[in-house]
């Protein structure tokens, strides 16, 4: 057989080597393969309902607006399900305000209703003004990503039951699973690997239930599938530089990739052989939060605790 042959169809012209399976796929056969891995990891995790409202949170980039594309596909095989998009205008001046707008030109393409929210209507405050106010205030210990990641998680939550969704799917591919997982265990946070699952439980009527289609999904293979089916996404990168530790844990893996083909895999399976011991360790119970009434396992919610200096 000729080496260059797709090992599917064995009739086209192979373009891509997938070195943890051995496979060598021609552009039709790794279209089809990542649409079925993602219709085979919903049915594995049984992520969705048959009449699911499914919120899909589209940041612009690569991996959200593949999400989005493949999940109008599979949509269109369920006629009583819906999907809706939705996206956070974090208030990153030349960057988010770029992103939204490709967000909502695929969103048009693909005829799925849209929703944005933005900081500064949820908190009072752009994420560059908090940044600003941080410099002002000389404090560094915490990163704009910290900031970012937990006012965004707060707010995908709020837009997604103002929506009316009953699950939130988000583009965390298998890269951002293992990294993850490695990120909580060197900050020595381990229950939180219990919490980050592929499909969160329903504990809370306020907290809607989250889905991750990508996280078998290794990143690599997202960005091809967007270039092979030409969508338009955002390339630029964030102006803040993200968070330090995750940067190196993104390159270890990678190097630990390319030597031993399959490792975020083994990372991301390891985390769901321990997760069950850690939840019978200990099962956090959410309540609401005093300011706010978003669910939470404090007093006060993250974002609010965050936000706090800024309202005094
Ligand atoms: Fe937010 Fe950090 Fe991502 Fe920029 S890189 S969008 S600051 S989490
Ligand atoms: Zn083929
Ligand atoms: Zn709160």
């Amino acid at each position: 057989m000729n080496s260059a042959v797709c090992s599917i169809c064995e009739r086209r012209e192979a373009f891509f080597f997938r070195p943890y399976s051995g496979e060598k796929l021609c552009k039709g056969c790794f279209v089809r393969s990542i649409e079925g891995k993602v219709r085979a990891t919903i049915a594995k995790y049984k992520m969705f309902e048959f009449d699911d409202r499914i919120a899909v949170a589209v940041s612009g980039g690569k991996d959200s607006v593949s999400l989005l594309h493949i999940l109008a596909k599979i949509e269109r095989d369920y006629p009583k399900a819906s999907l809706v998009a939705v996206s956070v205008d974090e208030g990153i001046a030349g960057y988010r305000d770029e992103a939204l707008k490709i967000a909502a030109e695929n969103c048009r393409r693909l005829g799925v209703e849209h929703h944005i929210i933005s900081f500064k209507e949820l908190y009072g405050l752009t994420l560059d003004e908090i940044v600003e106010r941080l410099k002002d205030g000389g404090e560094i210990e915490l990163t704009p990503c910290a900031y970012c990641g937990v006012l965004r998680r707060k707010a995908l939550n709020v837009i997604a039951r103002k929506v009316r969704a009953e699950k939130l799917a988000t583009a965390h591919t298998l890269d951002d699973e293992a990294q993850t997982i490695l990120l909580n265990m060197f900050h020595g946070d381990v229950m939180r690997i219990a919490r980050e699952k592929p499909v969160t439980d329903d504990v809370h009527p306020k907290l809607v239930r989250r889905v991750k289609p990508f996280c078998e999904i290794p990143e690599r293979e997202t960005a091809l599938f967007a270039y092979v089916k030409k969508i338009k996404f955002q390339n630029m990168p964030c102006p803040y530089a993200p968070e330090a530790l995750r940067n190196d844990i993104r390159l270890f893996l990678n190097r630990m990739e390319e030597k031993h083909a399959g490792i975020k895999y083994t990372v991301f399976k390891a985390a769901e052989r321990i997760r069950p011991a850690i939840e019978r360790a200990g099962v956090e119970i959410l309540r609401e939060c005093r300011l706010c009434g978003e669910p939470t396992v404090q007093d006060i919610c993250k974002a609010c605790e965050m936000l706090q200096k800024f309202r005094a």
